[in-house]
């Protein structure tokens, strides 16, 4: 009999293959024990913590892109100063290199699980450089994903950013994690490279080596030792997926009425290979990932050289980029973000401009000199927008210096409420679904254990994609979704039905979107949208669409 193991679906598709398990990480070097060199014990952990950054940075630069900036980031964790003070003291104190490096580290993981969100799930990564340093200090083997001699499914209790950011997807078919909520690291990454993906599952903890498994990243389910008909299904998805008629041109219903099909840029270094793949431009350059792990704000003139590169890249198209989100789940320490009580509720996104107005007044300034004379059509919105008052302050300020076309994030309730208000001050607006889930359901969107409350089919938040839509149609706005709710090609449907007018996504999610657009039409995917509006709950909306929904997209999902 086969077994089904549930989880959290973060990168969309079907693969079966044997499990390999990532090589565990070395046990904890024993307490105690004579140190008779204190200096040369010293000098030893420095080393392992320099060479485990060295490694993380050579790992990156093989893999650049985004990769190149997490592991970068993951680099400057083992060499902050602050840790080698903690494991110096801690080898003074009598410990040898292996024992102060483990213990320095762990001190500085509980430090950032008590800070809590974003912060909190970088304590993988502290974990990862942990395992490392023990691993060289005690001869054992470093820990990580094993050289693959066939197609395999990676399964690991949590996979460092150092791990996923260098899968090859030839070899890794998929991963499992038994940690890892819907917005991790290793979840962003997935999407990107295109393998599918299943987090947060515990039971992953009893899969063995050399298991035969299909993980599904759509439903986020692991089946292991599956039956006959599960793996013909695969076989049939995969061969469907690959066969998808409509991967070029321009996202239309099967009547013919346009909504726009873009991507979703993190890193500077991954536009060229977002532009290669067919869309209508980017929906949400993201450009915190500029500032990360850095001391001070990037100048205005490197901001200008950063932005043009991605212009450029999309020459001919359009770039919605996305002024600096800061804070919650994304902190960036330069900023010096105040103690706040709850962050997520603090000053995040637009909001830094009331305490760093020259943030903000740099950044614009550097867009509109990119922009100006780049073959790009560049529109500017600002994140977090809670009011009217809030979007015209934006918009005059990024008119002034020359931005053409400004717009909104709607990630809070209450600018969704005022849609209408919001859009007659500005150009258009771009729904931020993972945002607007986590304040519509009060559920901190980094925790894996509220994903049901922040599933994107949930009808209440639907019922404010829709007033946004509306407000859309009232001022005769464009209103589009950036959030990950876009990429799910049976949600896509319903979201055009309710009115929206553009979905952005990450690269490997389009075809299957413009897919499912084309073998729809408007009336269909308004009846979706209303049905998946009727419903009770998430589970019964996704039912009740995939009822609705052509045989020829379920082939491919
Ligand atoms: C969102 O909140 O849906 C969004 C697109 O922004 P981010 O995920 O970067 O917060
Ligand atoms: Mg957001």
């Amino acid at each position: 009999m086969h077994e089904v193991l549930r989880g959290i679906g973060v990168s969309p598709g079907a693969v079966a293959g044997p499990v390999v398990r990532l090589a565990p990480p070395p046990p904890d070097p024993p307490e105690g024990g004579v140190v008779e060199d204190p200096g040369g014990e010293a000098a030893r952990a420095e080393a392992a913590l320099a060479d485990v950054a060295a490694f993380l940075r050579a790992r990156g630069a093989a893999a650049g892109g985004a990769a190149a900036d997490v592991l970068d980031a993951q680099a400057m964790m083992a060499e902050d100063i602050e840790l080698h003070e903690r494991v110096a003291a801690l080898v003074a104190g009598g410990r040898t290199a292996a024992r102060a490096v483990h213990e320095g580290l762990l001190g500085y993981a509980e430090v950032l699980r008590g800070l809590g969100g974003y912060l909190a799930e970088r304590v993988a990564d502290l974990d990862d450089i942990r395992s490392r340093a023990v691993a060289l200090l005690t001869g054992g083997r470093m820990p990580g994903v094993p050289v693959l001699d066939q197609p395999s499914v990676l399964v690991a209790r949590d996979l460092a950013p150092a791990d996923t950011a260098t899968l090859c997807p030839d070899r890794v078919l998929g991963f499992v994690t038994e940690l890892g909520g819907p917005t991790s690291h290793t979840a962003i990454l997935a999407k990107q490279l295109g393998i599918p993906a299943v987090v947060g599952c515990p039971a992953a903890a009893g899969l063995r080596e050399g298991a035969h498994v299909v993980v599904d990243g759509t439903a986020g389910e692991i089946t292991v030792d599956p039956p006959r008909d599960v793996l013909d299904r695969v076989a049939a998805r995969s061969a469907s997926r690959a066969a998808v008629p409509d991967s070029t041109g321009p996202g239309r219903t099967a009547d013919g009425a346009p909504v726009a099909l873009l991507v979703n840029v993190g890193a500077v270094a991954d536009a060229q290979a977002a532009a290669a793949v067919p869309s209508e431009g980017v929906g949400l350059f993201r450009t915190e990932v500029l500032y990360l792990g850095r001391g001070s704000a990037p100048s205005v003139q490197e901001q200008v050289e950063a932005y043009r590169a991605v212009f450029d890249a999309f020459a001919g198209r359009k770039v919605v980029i996305r002024t600096l989100d800061a804070g919650a789940d994304k902190p960036l320490p330069f900023v010096g973000h105040a103690e706040e009580a709850n962050p997520a509720l603090g000053v995040r996104g637009l909001r830094l401009a009331r305490r760093r107005p020259e943030l903000l007044a740099d950044q614009l300034t550097a867009i509109a000199q990119a922009a100006s004379g780049c073959g790009a059509d560049v529109w500017v919105m600002a994140p977090m927008v809670s009011t009217p008052a809030e979007a015209e302050q934006f918009a005059d300020q990024a008119r002034s210096l020359g931005l053409a076309t400004v717009g909104a994030m709607v990630e809070v309730p209450a600018a969704a409420m005022r849609a209408a208000q919001l859009l007659e001050r500005c150009d258009f607006a771009s729904i931020g679904t993972n945002d607007l889930a986590q304040y519509a359901f009060a559920a901190d969107r980094t925790e894996s254990a509220l994903a049901d409350l922040l599933d994107v089919w949930q009808p209440a938040l639907l019922d404010l994609v829709a007033a946004v839509a509306d407000g859309g149609r009232r001022t005769g706005r464009p209103v589009g979704v950036c959030g990950e709710a876009a990429g799910d090609p049976l949600l896509a449907l319903v979201l055009a039905g309710l009115g929206v007018t553009s979905l952005s996504m990450a690269p490997a999610c389009l075809p299957a979107v413009r897919h499912a657009l084309a073998t729809h039409t408007v009336d269909e995917c308004r009846g979706m949208a209303k049905a998946a509006r009727e419903a009770d709950d998430a589970a019964a909306a996704r039912e009740s669409v995939r009822r609705l929904a052509s045989p020829r997209l379920l082939d491919v999902l």
